[in-house]
């Protein structure tokens, strides 16, 4: 069996320069236009790679390669290829154009698939159409109601439903979500977005545990006003307390007793950002995640403890919403270890580690057992436009895609 590293890197190449920024630079936000060409592309290749295509009702891609034993459930792969504004070109489409080019492989090796083999394309892995992350498999897994999924709003007020009629989604959203042990399993090959497989010059990483995500909106109103009449002692400054509660976060990780736990403000904006006029709102959104379900949830109430304390104290008007407060994924450790004797006989060095990142594999491991494959990536820099891996990197990890894959489905 053999991966062509060069038609897999011009795939990825290819589907870099579908974005709605100047490349360098990925974006590709859910159902944009250039996520529809992006989605377009990525469908093109598994039909000439002889899949069988079907969508849900929220836009996920499924591509079966159909086995021997129809009835048998499939062994699947996949990830998403949707990007962050300023992104990179390998986080998620790795994992999908890596998976198309392994079953191309198996498929030119002569190999007949007992189960089938089939690439899941996730909708909407990051958060930034919904400010929700794994829209998709959120939905296979059951993690999130179709009732819930439906209130969903954008920034400028558009709801999923304007958008997945955008997207030609067809159905009801409440068919997406998949019964427990549809798949026999399921294995997302990812590049790490950490440091530690370049650093200590390790091929693949093996994932047995992905680590607790949650965030958290605040909306702050107080009272705004002329920046030189304003005096001092009487105002109530909605960006003040934004920044205060920010401050909170990073205290709250900092010191929450688990080297794991970090948090991040990563959205604030403050109105009506002029110069010379007092914050009348401000709006945040906090990311707070741990390996360990209790710290990072000692850590989440202490911070919207500060929070009630801080706009008590300023006089300003606190809303406070949770978007998602998840557990983590413990891994398949049957997979785990079916990966590492693959890596061990094809000489390839491994490592199990945590992914501190989440992942769609988060929810998918609510349907069957899970694990992920990561490879190195240059200096662990993700969601940049400098993001790398070298196509040897990502050669070895689509080999043992297709090891790990050919091997399962022959169970
Ligand atoms: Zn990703």
């Amino acid at each position: 069996m053999k991966i062509d590293q060069s038609r897999l890197q011009k795939e990825i190449d290819s589907l870099a320069l579908i974005t709605e920024a100047e490349p360098p630079v990925v974006t590709r936000v859910l159902f944009s236009e250039a996520d529809l060409r992006g989605r377009a592309f990525v469908k093109n290749l598994c039909r000439e790679a002889g899949l069988v295509l079907r969508e849900d009702a929220v836009g996920n891609i499924f591509a079966r390669w159909v086995g021997l034993e129809k009835n048998l459930p499939p062994v699947v792969t996949g990830s998403h290829i949707d990007a962050i504004p300023n992104a990179g070109k390998y986080d998620g489409v790795v994992g999908v154009l890596g998976a198309i080019e392994a079953i191309r492989a198996l498929k030119k090796s002569g190999f007949q698939p007992k189960r089938s083999i089939e690439l899941i394309v996730f909708t909407a892995e990051e958060p930034t159409r919904f400010g929700i992350g794994c829209l998709g498999s959120r939905l296979l897994g059951g993690v999130l109601s179709s009732e819930k999924a439906a209130q969903l709003k954008d920034r400028a007020g558009k709801n999923l439903e304007f958008w997945r009629k955008r997207g030609g989604c067809k159905g009801k959203l409440a068919s997406v979500k998949l019964p427990k042990n549809f798949y026999s399993a399921f294995v997302e090959l990812h590049i790490e977005q950490g440091p530690i497989l370049e650093r200590e010059k390790i091929s693949i990483g093996i994932v047995e545990k992905i680590a607790a995500p949650s965030s958290l909106r605040i909306y702050l109103t107080g009272v705004g006003g002329h920046a030189g009449a304003t005096l001092m002692p009487g105002r109530r400054d909605a960006g003040l307390a934004g920044a205060e509660i920010s401050l909170a976060v990073e205290h709250a990780a900092k010191n929450s007793g688990s080297a794991d736990t970090v948090g991040t403000t990563g959205i604030f904006r403050i109105e009506p950002g002029a110069v010379n006029s007092v914050p009348c709102r401000a709006y945040l959104e906090i990311d707070l995640r741990d390996t360990q379900v209790k710290t990072r949830d000692a850590a989440l109430k202490q911070i919207e403890k500060a929070a009630r304390t801080i706009c008590k104290r300023r006089g300003v008007k606190l809303e406070m919403e949770r978007v998602n407060v998840d557990p983590p994924a413990i891994c398949d450790a049957a997979l785990v270890k079916t990966i590492s004797e693959i890596c061990r006989a094809e000489k390839i060095s491994s490592k199990i580690m945590i992914s501190r990142a989440y992942h769609d594999s988060l929810f998918m491991a609510e349907v069957c057992p899970t694990t992920m494959i990561f490879i190195p990536c240059f200096k662990g820099y993700s969601h940049r436009p400098d993001e790398f891996s070298s196509p040897a990197q990502i050669e070895k990890g689509a080999h043992i895609l297709a090891e790990c894959l050919a091997l399962v489905a022959s169970r």
